[in-house]
């Protein structure tokens, strides 16, 4: 058998960087760049794909395409993501492995868009029937509403995710599709209020406006005038390309098909249109005829009718702050400021806990309909590191989570693989590389991480600011440098006397980040004001019970709920977990440039992307290595009838001494070897030891 020898064609670059000559960073780079320019967005590293944002659409993701790379072996044909997704879905189907699809890349580097082409790609060639079609049907739309709600432009990526989305995708004993489970990570809900300069808030609000009907704004009490609504950011209201209106009817439609009913569809977009109204109350103060007494005027009420409120309910809840400690309860008056604050805090609030329903509801029609055992593919597509001018929690959040994902793919492909060399007894040079647990022990070491420390400060009783917590990271992080721990010695953690007063610094894995302090105590705190989840609570409106259970008089918990910080490093850690015990394929996403523009390659930009990615170690250890692996188990059936010593008694093998079976395996190890130097790849020997078969 031929390799195609599009793997191996120069004019339009190396397939496979393994096979690249010389290998240094600068033709790697240029590798990228030389196919980049002839659309070839897709090149792999061994089993790993890198994928460049073409940011034009190209015709490779036809129907005839799938049906090309569809039951294919992996370096068969030229590089695509197909390949990739076929060889994941293979292997689940076939080999029983439940497998995880790990896109990372930063923002706009096109990892959502990747996903969707996987998710495509496996509901086009995983079975057939009407009911299978549905199920397929159903999970592809998600996509749609989840982008609608959970997605905005901002200035690196007009559909910017912000959420993190995993996705189980889960399969019968055939690979037949059964249904999914769909897990969000925290959402950006500080967008909802207010967004930098030249963003937008979510997609949603755009759509509603511009898509609804006139009858459904008259229900709504909506007007189409975006600039109507103070939450609406004007700058940059309508983006090019992006069409809101057609959108919305897709959305729409998208919701039918996931199986929402027309009541339920009504009820959100109630909701939206709620948040709108939210953000245009006013409050102002209001001297009491005694002239000592300042009280709040608050303005119309205009959600009220929407939500099934009483007007009073919410102006009350709008004045006052309860705060119940055991036996007592004492109010105070907001001044204008709180209101303003709690307001706001309201309708992040709002719309967040909307968007986890509309998860759980998604994943209630989505979900697979039986108790049989499943197989499992999970797609993770989350928020890409991001380093802007004003970086605030929620970019530490998504950074932090970047750094564990890269850890993941550190410890799964540099490290583990290294290890497994030298654990097999296999000569190897160590390849270094920069491992980054020291940045994720940073933020979440227990004691003394990032995390914990933010914690402590909000759970500590009397003043607490963010100023008090930036005091204490400095203590601790950087200052007290004999102070025996871990974290007071970490390099990552940057102080110099330039950095702004109120700033942090941390080195992440893909670059410098200064976080501004602003926000992070109240941040993670998110904590609304009781009056206000007891007002909701009162709404006659379908969901909002749902939404803000703590508001239940009868369920007065006195507890703090747990920090924003703390719920996501949790579901954080699960997620790890999980991925560690399925059989990862990875796409790494590459940004070809910050113009968001076709053809133009960067060659800075990439270069340290690659770098940061850790490209180049990956590109070592899969050329110092090898290119295939197998426990000898598996090995040994697949190939058992190529040789006598295997044939027909390869069972009795498994029970030989030693030396017997390694003289056996090798025999048939030579033969395997033989067909490899057919496939005219770098197959030089093939070596047998305790626990695999390597073909190198
Ligand atoms: P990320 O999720 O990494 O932030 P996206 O997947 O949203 O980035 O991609 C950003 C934009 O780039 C998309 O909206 C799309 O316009 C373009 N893009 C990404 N991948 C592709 C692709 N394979 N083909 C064409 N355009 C793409
Ligand atoms: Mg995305």
């Amino acid at each position: 058998m031929e390799v195609k020898t599009s793997l191996l064609d120069n004019m339009i670059g190396v397939g496979d960087m393994v096979l690249l000559e010389p290998l240094s960073e600068e033709t790697f780079i240029d590798n990228l760049q030389k196919r980049f320019s002839h659309n070839e967005i897709y090149t792999y590293i061994g089993s790993v794909v890198i994928s460049m944002n073409p940011y034009r659409s190209l015709p490779i993701y036809t129907a005839d395409k799938v049906e090309e790379y569809r039951n294919r072996n992996f370096y068969e044909l030229s590089p695509h993501i197909y390949a990739l997704s076929d060889e994941a879905y293979r292997s689940l189907r076939d080999q029983d492995k439940d497998q995880c699809i790990l896109i990372t890349g930063e923002s706009g580097a096109g990892k959502t868009e990747a996903s969707k082409l996987v998710m495509s790609y496996v509901a086009a060639v995983c079975g057939k029937g009407h009911e299978v079609n549905k199920v397929k049907e159903q999970l592809l739309q998600s996509n749609p509403v989840l982008e609608a709600f959970g997605n905005a432009k901002t200035v690196r990526n007009d559909n910017s995710s912000r959420f993190g989305k995993y996705m189980d995708i889960e399969f019968d004993f055939k690979g037949d599709p059964l249904g999914g489970v769909i897990s969000n990570y925290l959402l950006e809900k500080s967008r909802v209020v207010k967004q930098p300069r030249g963003e937008r808030n979510f997609h949603i609000f755009y759509q509603l406006l511009s898509g609804a009907s006139e009858d459904m704004l008259k229900k709504l009490k909506l007007g189409r005038d975006f600039s109507k609504y103070n939450y609406l950011s004007l700058d940059s209201a309508t983006v090019n390309g992006l069409d809101d209106a057609a959108n919305f009817r897709t959305v729409r439609n998208a919701m039918q098909i996931v199986g929402f009913l027309e009541d339920e569809v009504q009820s959100v977009l109630e909701l939206v249109a709620a948040v709108l109204k939210l953000g245009n109350i006013e409050f102002k103060p209001e001297s009491r005829a005694n002239g000592f007494d300042e009280s709040l005027y608050v303005g119309d009420l205009e959600m009220c009718e929407l939500l099934g409120i009483e007007q009073l309910v919410l102006e009350r809840a709008f004045s006052f702050r309860t705060v119940e400690a055991k036996m007592e309860k004492v109010s105070t008056t907001l001044n204008v400021a709180q209101a303003y604050y709690a307001r706001d805090a309201l309708a992040k609030n709002l719309y967040s806990r909307m968007f986890s329903w509309l998860v759980n509801r998604i994943n209630e029609s989505i979900k697979a309909k039986t108790k049989a055992r499943k197989k499992v593919m999970g797609v993770l597509d989350i928020y890409g590191f991001e380093i802007f001018e004003d970086n605030s929690f929620e970019q530490f959040i998504i950074n932090y989570c970047n750094e564990k994902l890269q850890q993941i793919f550190i410890e799964l492909t540099l490290r583990e693989e290294q290890e497994e060399y030298v654990r097999e007894g296999i000569e190897w040079t160590n390849i270094e590389y920069f491992n980054n647990a020291i940045i994720c022990e940073l933020i979440e070491n227990n004691q003394n991480g990032i995390l914990a420390m933010l914690d402590e400060e909000c759970l500590r009783p009397g003043t607490v600011t963010d100023e008090t917590f930036l005091d204490k990271l400095n203590t601790v992080c950087a200052e007290h440098q004999h102070f025996e721990s871990r974290l007071s010695k970490n390099s990552k953690f940057l102080t110099d006397h330039s950095l702004p007063h109120n700033c942090f610094r941390i080195q992440h894995y893909a670059g410098k980040v200064l976080y501004q302090v602003e926000g992070f105590v109240d941040k993670n705190n998110d904590l609304l004001y009781r009056d206000l989840s007891q007002a909701m609570y009162k709404a006659n409106h379908s969901l909002m019970k749902l939404l803000f259970p703590e508001g239940n008089p009868a369920k007065v918990n006195l507890k703090r709920p747990p920090t924003a910080g703390f719920q996501f490093k949790a579901s954080v850690g699960t997620l790890m977990r999980n991925l560690q015990t399925k059989n990862p394929n990875y796409i790494r996403c590459i940004k070809p440039n910050d113009k968001k523009a076709a053809q133009v390659f960067s060659e800075s930009l990439v270069s340290h992307q690659v770098r940061y990615l850790g490209l180049m170690e990956n590109v070592r250890v899969r050329r110092a290595g090898y290119a295939f692996r197998q426990a000898y188990e598996p090995c040994l059936e697949r190939y058992k009838m190529l040789c006598k010593q295997t044939w027909p008694h390869w069972k009795d093998l498994l029970f030989f001494l030693e030396e017997r079976r390694r003289q056996c395996l090798e025999d048939l190890a030579t033969l395997i070897q033989k067909i490899y130097r057919g496939w005219k790849r770098r197959t030089h020997f093939l070596l047998l030891k305790k626990s695999q078969v390597v073909v190198a």
